[in-house]
C-alpha cells in the first residue's frame, strides 16, 4: 500500500492514527537534534519529524533526502508544537517510523514554490515541474471545475455533447488553416478546424436541436501576446431559437458558472449595440467596470482657429476624475503613451479643472475662459478633474482614446480583478471592408444572418448591414461570440456572392452546406466561448498561458517537446511533399 491518506488530509482529529503517506520532498530542515521534512502531493503538504531518539539508519536516510525525491513514510499523527495556521495540516505532524525512497530526483532547475526563481523559458522547458507548483496546479483545478460546471448546466438544458472531426477541409475564409498532408491521397491536405462551425450547423439540420462541445480549435495566425495556435472553445448550437433565446440561455450559463465557482451573483447582463460601444468607448469590447465614457466635442471646439482641432474628423475626450493634480511629468508620460507606435496618436490635449476653480488647458491661447468653461461643462467636470482630449480620423482616434482610457483606469486602480462586469455587445455589422483584398469580409463568419430589415442594404450600402450577431464581453475581454445563422439556401448563396465568392467557388468550398440547406434546415443559431480566456478571467490572470497545461510560447513553439521540428526526407517523400 502506498498511502492511507493524502498529504493534505490529516488534521488534529486524526491524532494517534498510524498512517502511510507518499509524495515529493518539498523541503527539509536539519536542526541538529531534529529533522523536519515537508512532503507534498496534489492535495497539500504534511510535516514529517525525525529526532535523536530515532534509529540511526532512519535518521541518516532522512538527512539524505533531496528536494523532489519521491518518498513513502509510515508513522503516527502527533500534535505539532509550533502550529502553522496557513495550511490545513498545520496542527499536526507525522512521527516517522519507516521511510522508503521510491525514487530520487535530480536537483530541479528552479524551486518548486509559489514564488519560484524560474524564468518563463525554464518553466516552459520543464513544464511538468512547473505544474507541481500550487498556482499553476490551482489554475488547472479551476479549469476542470469550469468544464464540469459547464457540462452540468448544458446537460441540464438538454444539450448533447457531440464530437466533430479534427481532420477537415481548408477554406479561404477567416484565419489561416493549419494543414495536414494526406499520405493516402498524395498532394492533398486536410485542415485542422478553426472551429466546428459548419459541422454544428449540419447537426442542426440532422435534428440534434441542442449541441455543445468543449473542443480544440486551431488558427495559424500571427501570434500576439495572448494567442495560442491551439485553443479551446465551449462551442454551442441550438435549433428553433431566436437571438433572445440564445442570449438568455447563455447568460444563464455565465450566471451558473460565477455562482458555482466564485459564489458571485452576476445579475442581469446589460446589452449595448455595437455602434454605441464604439461611440462611447471606442471599442467593441468595452471594459465597463468603470465609466469614463467618451464625450464628442466637435461642436464645441472647432472653428476657433486651432488647426489640429479644426482639421479633425473627430474631437473626443474622457474625464479622469481627481487627476487635475497630475504633474507635468505624468501628463508627458500619458502623451508618450498615446504617441507610442502601437497606438500612433499625434498628441494629447488636456484641460485641468483645478481645485481653486481655475481652468488650465494645454491649448489656452486658442480658447477664452468662457469656452474652457463650456468645455468643462460638456464633461460635467468637477474641481479636481482632468480632461484628456484627442483629435483625428474618427476610427483611429476612437481606438487610440480607448487605449488611453484603459491605461488611465489601470493607473487609477479601476480595473479590479475581483469585480466582474459582463456585457452583451449586439448588432455587429455583417460585413467589414478589407483594404488589402479590396473587398468585404464577413465580420463574424459567412453563415451569419443579416437583420431582415437590413437585407435590402446588401446591394446599396453593404457596410451598413447589421447582423444578428452578438459578443459576450467580460471586463474588456471578448469571452464569446455567436450569431443567428442563415438557414435559407438562397440567402446563403447571396451572402457568398457579396463576399466575393464566384458560384463555382462557393459550390466547391461550401456545396455540402448549401445542399444540406435544401433538405429541411431549421432556423438555428449559436455561440462559442473562448474557454482558456474564461478560465483566465476566473483565475484573475491576464494571460491564458498559465491556465493551459502545456502551452506554446510567443513564437508558437512547445519548447519542452521542441516542436515544430523538421521531419525526415523519407517522411516528406512518403507524404508526396518531396519527390526524392
Ligand atoms: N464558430 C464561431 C467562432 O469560432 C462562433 C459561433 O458563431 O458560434 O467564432
Amino acid at each position: 500500500m502506498h498511502r492511507t491518506h493524502t498529504c493534505g488530509e490529516l488534521t488534529i482529529s486524526d491524532l494517534g492514527k498510524a498512517v502511510i503517506l507518499s509524495g515529493w520532498v518539498q523541503k527539509s530542515r536539519d536542526l541538529g537534534g531534529m529533522t523536519f521534512i515537508d512532503v507534498r502531493d496534489r492535495y497539500g503538504v504534511t510535516q514529517l519529524t525525525f529526532d535523536s531518539a530515532d534509529d540511526e539508519t532512519l535518521r541518516s536516510k532522512a538527512k539524505e533526502l533531496g528536494r523532489e525525491y519521491v518518498i513513502k513514510v509510515r508513522g503516527m499523527v502527533i500534535e505539532r508544537e509550533s502550529k502553522n495556521p496557513k495550511i490545513s495540516t498545520g496542527e499536526i505532524e507525522i512521527k516517522v517510523t519507516d521511510l522508503e525512497i521510491l525514487n530520487p530526483s535530480a536537483l530541479p532547475p528552479f524551486t518548486i514554490a509559489d514564488d519560484t526563481d524560474g524564468g518563463e523559458d525554464l518553466r516552459m522547458k520543464y513544464r511538468y515541474l512547473d505544474l507541481r507548483r500550487n498556482p499553476i496546479r490551482n489554475n488547472l483545478i479551476l479549469r476542470h471545475k469550469l468544464a464540469q460546471e459547464t457540462r452540468k448546466y448544458l446537460d441540464g438544458q438538454h444539450f448533447l455533447e457531440i464530437e466533430t472531426p479534427v481532420l477537415i477541409k481548408s477554406t479561404p475564409e477567416g484565419a489561416r488553416d493549419f494543414v495536414v498532408p494526406s499520405r493516402m491521397n498524395p498532394g492533398e491536405f486536410y485542415a485542422l478546424p478553426q472551429s466546428p462551425q459548419t459541422f454544428k450547423q449540419l447537426l442542426m439540420v440532422s435534428g440534434f436541436d441542442r449541441y455543445f462541445q468543449i473542443v480544440k480549435c486551431f488558427r495559424d495566425e500571427d501570434l500576439r501576446a495572448d494567442r495560442q495556435p491551439e485553443f479551446t472553445q465551449i462551442d454551442c448550437e441550438m435549433a428553433f431559437v431566436e437571438q433572445e433565446d440564445i442570449l438568455n440561455l447563455f447568460e444563464g450559463l455565465m450566471k451558473h458558472l460565477f455562482k458555482a465557482i466564485k459564489d458571485v451573483d452576476l445579475g442581469e447582463v446589460p446589452r449595448m449595440p455595437y455602434t454605441e460601444a464604439i461611440r462611447l468607448y471606442g471599442s467593441d469590447k468595452p471594459d465597463i467596470r468603470f465609466g469614463m465614457q467618451f464625450i464628442e466635442l466637435n461642436n464645441l471646439l472647432q472653428g476657433v482657429g486651432f488647426p489640429v482641432f479644426d482639421n479633425a474628423e473627430l474631437i473626443v475626450g474622457i474625464k479622469a476624475e481627481g487627476c487635475a493634480s497630475y504633474t507635468r511629468k505624468q501628463l508627458d508620460a500619458l502623451t508618450d503613451f498615446v504617441k507610442r507606435p502601437q497606438i500612433g496618436a499625434s498628441g494629447l490635449v488636456y484641460l485641468r479643472c483645478n481645485e481653486d476653480g481655475t481652468l488650465k488647458s494645454s491649448v489656452d491661447k486658442f480658447y477664452s475662459p468662457e469656452q474652457l468653461e463650456l468645455w468643462a461643462q460638456a464633461f460635467n467636470a468637477k474641481r479636481g478633474d482632468l480632461l484628456l482630449v484627442m483629435a483625428g480620423e474618427a476610427d483611429k482616434v476612437r481606438k487610440q482614446l480607448s487605449e488611453l482610457r484603459l491605461e488611465v483606469a489601470s493607473q487609477l486602480g479601476l480595473r479590479d480583478k475581483n469585480i466582474f462586469a459582463p456585457l452583451w455587445v449586439m448588432d455587429f455589422p455583417l460585413l467589414e471592408w478589407d483594404n488589402e483584398s479590396g473587398r468585404y469580409h464577413a465580420m463574424h463568419h459567412p453563415f451569419t444572418s443579416p437583420k431582415t430589415e437590413d437585407i435590402p442594404l446588401l446591394s446599396s450600402n453593404p457596410g451598413k448591414v447589421r447582423a444578428n450577431a452578438y459578443d459576450l464581453v467580460i471586463n474588456g475581454t471578448e469571452i464569446g461570440g455567436g450569431s443567428i445563422r442563415i438557414h435559407d439556401r438562397e440567402l446563403q448563396s447571396l451572402m457568398f456572392k457579396h463576399l466575393g465568392f464566384s458560384l463555382e467557388e462557393a459550390q466547391k468550398q461550401f456545396g455540402f452546406l448549401l445542399e444540406a440547406f435544401t433538405y429541411g434546415a431549421p432556423p438555428h443559431g449559436g455561440i462559442a466561448f473562448g474557454f482558456d480566456r474564461l478560465v483566465a478571467i476566473f483565475a484573475g490572470l491576464d494571460s491564458i498561458r498559465d491556465v493551459i497545461a502545456f502551452p506554446k510560447n510567443n513564437s508558437g513553439r512547445d519548447v519542452m517537446i521542441d516542436s515544430p521540428s523538421p521531419i525526415a526526407v523519407e517522411q516528406l517523400v512518403e507524404l508526396g511533399i518531396k519527390t526524392s
